[in-house]
């Protein structure tokens, strides 16, 4: 497959939503990253930095207890918990953060929700020794604390956000507006597959060395291709890095979770593809949550990495062609998962990745006898367990 376009296009969505000030500065991006997609060096460098400091490849694992649970279901977890800083997210932060230096820029900015990318943005910058900003909510600086204190201690500045709800989309608004003053020195660093193109191009390529290294291990383990691919999504990235190296294997079918908070008809959820419609977020034209006069609404998710109003460009495509499949799993399902596979493979997971583990119940009520499934077990639940430990 050959998406996006040169312009950023998969089908109708996707594309460079974005003031004229920022159209040079995403066209030097594109150069340079087009260029650096298929450079022998540059390839090298990111495999050397997942390998010597994320810690790939990521196992394979089969859980059997759980697959002995739902019964019909063979479960392979894709490990990436056991990454550097406790998610896949570092795959993604460190691929930019090698592009910015190639571009010579001297300073970073993010933006962050509950401070999972804002952790991986200032990791990878603390490692190349680059300045590195995020912006975050106020009401989000008060909620994630934790989180706040790791960036500052890895050398980041926090910059407090007092517009609007204070959370998310705001920070988001401001780091756009931060990069069209500063473009000359200052990369962008976007979290998920999300942005105006190139950046779903770009975070896909850097995280699609998950499915990769999944499709070649379950060959390895199985000798055949698995029937299902189970991911969460928020903004996509973790799903897309899953999926896109099985695009092309038809029989290979695809799932991904969105966050249904408090249930799909209250105004508490996250399913900006269930329940979104066609418009514009953070630069590109995807399937996003918003109101009659087309103002963004509030997304609200028990996992914080999932409570995004919008989905990547590519998740709405995959939807609109059938390629995959997306549904919902409300915050108490997705309790209930993280118990599941807490108690019957030791393993915690994100609450986020929890949603992923919760639908395996549903998945395996329907599917024929033997058979089986790769879930992204996108994340480790240390960061949740104190926000839960009242609701287990
Ligand atoms: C941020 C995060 C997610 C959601 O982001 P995607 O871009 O949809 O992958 C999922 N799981 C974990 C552990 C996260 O930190």
């Amino acid at each position: 497959m050959n998406l996006p376009d040169r312009k950023g296009h998969f089908g109708e969505f996707g594309g460079k939503f974005v003031p004229e000030t920022l159209m040079a500065a995403l066209s030097d991006l594109e150069k340079v990253f087009y260029s650096l997609k298929s450079n022998k060096k540059f390839k090298a460098e990111f495999d050397f930095y997942l390998k010597e400091y994320a810690g790939r490849p990521t196992g394979l694992y089969h859980a059997k207890r759980l697959s002995a649970h739902l019964k019909r279901l063979k479960v392979y977890l894709k490990r990436e918990d056991l990454l550097h800083t406790g998610a896949h997210k570092i795959n993604n932060t460190l691929g930019q953060l090698l592009v910015a230096r190639r571009m010579g820029k001297t300073r970073v900015i993010a933006e962050t929700g509950a401070g999972q990318h804002g952790v991986a943005t200032a990791t990878a910058a603390a490692l190349f020794n680059v300045q590195c900003d995020i912006y975050m909510g106020e009401e989000d600086i008060a909620r994630q604390s934790l989180n706040v204190f790791r960036m500052r201690l890895l050398g980041a500045k926090v910059i407090p956000v007092k517009t609007g709800s204070k959370t998310l989309k705001d920070a988001m608004n401001e780091a756009m507006r931060d990069w069209v003053t500063n473009v000359h020195d200052t990369f962008y660093v976007i979290g998920t597959v999300a942005g105006p193109h190139p950046y779903p191009l770009m975070v896909r390529e850097f995280q699609s060395v998950i499915g990769r290294e999944a499709r070649k291990q379950f060959i390895t383990k199985e000798n055949k291709l698995p029937d299902y691919l189970l991911a969460c999504i928020g903004g996509g990235s973790n799903a897309m890095g899953l999926f896109y190296n099985f695009f092309n294997d038809k029989n290979v079918r695809m799932i991904g979770v969105e966050a249904a908070g408090l249930g799909l008809n209250t105004q508490k959820h996250a399913a900006s593809l269930n329940k979104g419609e066609i418009g514009v977020l953070h630069g590109s034209k995807s399937s996003i949550l918003q109101d009659s006069d087309g103002q963004i609404k509030i997304a609200h998710s028990i996992a914080a990495g999932l409570d995004y109003p919008g989905v990547g460009p590519e998740h709405a495509y995959y939807k609109k062609i059938g390629r995959a499949q997306y549904v919902c799993v409300t915050d108490q399902e997705a309790i209930a998962g993280l118990k599941l596979l807490s108690q019957t493979e030791g393993i915690i997971p994100a609450l986020e990745t929890a949603h992923a583990i919760a639908y395996l119940g549903k998945l395996a009520k329907r599917v024929r006898k033997n058979s089986s499934v790769i879930v992204c077990l996108s994340g480790r639940g240390d960061k949740d367990v104190t926000s839960i430990k009242d609701l287990v």
